[in-house]
C-alpha cells in the first residue's frame, strides 16, 4: 500500500467569509473614513475575526470602494 496523505492539517471549520464580504464591511465603516484612508494614500488590511485570514486592500482598490459606495 502506497497512501499519500493529502493535507495534514484539518481545516476545523469552513469560514465562510470572502472579500467581497470584507469589501462590505471595509464600506460599512463609512465612507467619511474611507476617504481619510484614501486622502492619506494608505492601504488597508482587514482580518477576519473568525478564520484570521487577512485581505489587503490597496490604495488604488479603496478609491474603487468609495466610487461604489457613491
Ligand atoms: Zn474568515
Amino acid at each position: 500500500m502506497d497512501l499519500k496523505i493529502i493535507g495534514e492539517m484539518k481545516p476545523e471549520y469552513k469560514c465562510d467569509c470572502s472579500r467581497e464580504r470584507v469589501e462590505k464591511a471595509l464600506i460599512s465603516i463609512g465612507k467619511r473614513d474611507l476617504t481619510e484612508i484614501y486622502e492619506e494614500g494608505k492601504s488597508e488590511e482587514i482580518k477576519c475575526h473568525f478564520c484570521n485570514k487577512s485581505y489587503e486592500f490597496s490604495n488604488q482598490e479603496i478609491g474603487e470602494l468609495l466610487n461604489q459606495s457613491r
